[in-house]
């Protein structure tokens, strides 16, 4: 399980990104919205943590630019922006997801856990055997 960690307060980011490697998952940093686009255009995760308040494009703009060719990959954001509209906004684009700072640890990996099990609910399947197709 591969996950993107975009955070510009770099102890937060290190200390986030190593709770979770120690958790299990394989995690990638990216300090600002420029090199987190690039990330997010280059490789497959699992599920992105991003952080809105960013130097170079804001969070929001990254996440409306990332759902035009990804509808699927969980995106949970970790934001200070506590404002209801802010966080309406994100869902609205989006977004599968809402925590504010400051958080807990145990809240934030139970909910990238949630995130990434609701990944394996397929959907869309068809079975097909010769002529015959079952579309479950
Ligand atoms: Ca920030």
């Amino acid at each position: 399980m591969r996950l993107l960690i975009v955070e510009d307060e770099k102890q937060l980011c290190d200390t986030v990104a190593k709770s979770l490697y120690d958790a299990g998952y394989e995690v990638d940093t990216c300090y600002d919205g420029e090199t987190a686009l690039e990330c997010i255009l280059a490789e497959n995760y699992d599920l992105i943590v991003l952080d809105l308040n960013l130097p170079g494009i804001d969070g929001l703009e990254i996440l409306r630019q990332f759902r035009t060719f990804n509808t699927n990959t969980p995106v949970l954001i970790l934001s200070a922006r506590v404002q209801i509209q802010d966080k309406v906004e994100g869902l609205d684009l989006g977004a599968n997801d809402y925590l504010t700072k400051p958080f807990h640890f145990e809240e934030l990996e139970a909910r990238i856990r949630s995130l990434t099990r609701r990944k394996f609910i397929q959907e869309d399947v068809c079975l097909r055997c010769s002529r015959i197709t079952f579309d479950t």
